[in-house]
């Protein structure tokens, strides 16, 4: 049997014992909203006993860059639950963003931001739009590796594993089942990035056969997010990786007109954290007119997440009661529709004396109608044969000629190696390149086995050793190329592992 990690979502068996949660107050609205969600789970009857963590600005000044104490730390290893108010990160260099390091210690490796259109009580141009995203969280360019490698040229990995794609791609089909979600939609960029994206799609539509209920489709994510924003009803859960979902996710929050309403969570393997999407609004904070929806909902899914999903559903509708009756923080206040402008613990109030009643023309909430866990299986590697066929070497020159540097390459002796051809930002240059392509000074010079066959299609690699590329390095090196980084080139199971130049 295959070992399972299983994720406690929307369990429907009460659990009687107080679940303990870590609870950040945050800086600026912070406090204000934190304390009304509190007094709201208190009088819908949540079974948890909050123990506050000292987060956020003050830990910040006090000298301590990553914004977190030892106490914290310890609260959260304990009690694997956190409720978080927004923090603000202090300005200047030398502080580490929180949620960053929280994400990525406690490896929160899923980013979940339902987003539901509230008209008319909430104005938007999409008003049945029913959108969960679901959003990798660990990898991808926000591994954050970058490098200067010239005078001219930076570059940032993207990094995309193929067991960090199967935990997020199956925890969103797991999600779609056991919330009743009929559609999974992936986005991707890989008629670019052929590989990495590539994988991500691979992943995909493997798992989406796992699932043959759901429907799945696949979109590049530049028309996908285009649609996303002018057809948003046509979508119900969407997977992607990091960067795309940091910026889907804005979108359809923005055009719900519920920035300041959604909530979101972030999931790991052991430890999920529950927080509002918007920041600490130092702006209007110590004024009580702050709207507590975003962390109200976001309590919402702490609640259905560790198997109190009837108590999230109780308080999720009276939310939604409170909204249809009007009852309105300044922020979606609207003059002559909105019944009151109520402080945030009028509305806080609002929503206590509406426990126990269901929406009348918003949908009514059903977490509950799941008992399941989420299950994520342990990744098991399967073992293929890896090839050294070649190298990518990176050299820095400041010349402009392609031809220069490609026929002084050409003229190298080192036994066993043939260049193959010199790209610059990816763009073939060498052989036979265009006059009109720009070059900088950051050349890539593939080199393979003299014996590889390079008019064939697909060329056919031969293999290469280590030592004949130590070899090549030293040769390049005594002849003065600065070389500035290399890149192996390999085959996996005979397939191959890198991209070809643009052109080539
Ligand atoms: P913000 O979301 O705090 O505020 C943007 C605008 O939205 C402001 O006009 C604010 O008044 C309004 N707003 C936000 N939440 C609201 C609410 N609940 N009710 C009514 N109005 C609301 O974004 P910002 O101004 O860019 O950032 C302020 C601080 O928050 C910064 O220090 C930033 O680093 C931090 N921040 C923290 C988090 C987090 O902890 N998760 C997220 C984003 C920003």
């Amino acid at each position: 049997m295959q070992n399972t990690t299983e994720i406690n979502t929307n369990q429907n068996t009460p659990t009687m014992k107080a679940t303990k949660i870590a609870v950040a107050l945050g800086d600026g609205i912070g406090p204000e909203i934190m304390k009304t969600a509190l007094k709201i789970l208190d009088a819908a009857g949540a079974r948890i006993e909050p123990e506050f963590i000292d987060v956020g600005e003050q830990v910040y000044l006090n000298g301590n860059t990553a914004g977190i104490t030892k106490e914290a730390w310890n609260t959260i290893h304990r009690n694997k639950i956190i409720l978080k108010a927004p923090i603000t990160t202090p300005q200047g260099k030398g502080y580490k963003s929180l949620n960053v390091t929280l994400r990525k210690s406690l490896g929160l490796f899923a980013n979940i931001r339902p987003v539901i259109a509230m008209d008319p009580y909430v104005t938007t141009g999409h008003p049945k739009m029913d959108v969960v995203i679901v959003r990798e969280n660990e990898e991808d360019l926000y591994a954050g590796i970058e490098h200067q490698q010239t005078q001219d040229v930076v570059q940032c990995l993207k990094l995309i594993t193929r067991p960090g794609s199967e935990k997020i791609i199956r925890y969103a089909f797991e999600y779609a089942r056991i919330y009743g979600r009929k559609k999974v939609t992936c986005m991707v960029k890989d008629n670019i990035m052929k590989l990495t994206d590539g994988l991500f799609h691979k992943v995909f539509d493997e798992i989406a056969q796992e699932y043959p209920e759901i429907e799945s489709e696949t979109q590049i994510i530049d028309i996908g997010a285009a649609r996303l924003a002018t057809y948003p009803e046509r979508y119900d859960v969407v997977v992607t990786s990091n960067l795309y979902g940091d910026i889907i996710s804005d979108i359809v929050a923005e055009i719900a007109g519920s920035v300041g309403l959604a909530g979101s969570a972030n999931i790991g393997k052991e430890v999920a954290m529950f927080e509002a999407i918007h920041g600490s609004a130092p702006d209007i904070a110590g004024k009580s007119i702050a709207n507590p929806s975003a962390l109200i909902n976001a309590s919402v899914m702490m609640l259905a997440h560790i198997g109190q999903a009837d108590i999230a559903d109780k308080i999720k509708n009276a939310w939604l009661k409170t909204i249809e009756d009007g009852m309105h923080t300044a922020d979606i206040f609207k003059e002559g529709w909105s019944a009151k402008k109520v402080s945030t613990t009028e509305f806080g109030d609002a929503v206590i004396s509406r426990l126990g009643q269901t929406p009348k023309t918003l949908p009514v909430s059903h977490l509950a109608k799941g008992n399941e866990t989420i299950k994520i299986p342990e990744y098991i590697r399967k073992t293929q044969t890896k090839e050294l066929v070649g190298v990518d070497v990176f050299i820095d020159w400041s010349g402009s000629d392609p031809n220069v540097i490609g026929n002084k390459l050409n003229t190298l002796e080192s036994d066993g190696w043939k260049l193959k051809m010199i790209t610059n930002r990816g763009v073939k240059v060498f052989p036979d390149g265009l006059e009109h392509t720009y070059c900088t000074d950051h050349w890539r010079c593939r080199f393979v086995s003299e014996h590889t066959d390079t008019k064939a299609s697909p060329p056919l690699y031969k293999l290469v050793t280590r030592n004949k590329l130590i070899q090549l390095l030293s040769d390049l090196y005594k002849n003065e190329f600065d070389v500035i980084k290399t890149e192996n080139l390999y085959e996996f199971d005979g397939k191959r592992g890198f991209s070809l130049g643009q052109g080539e």
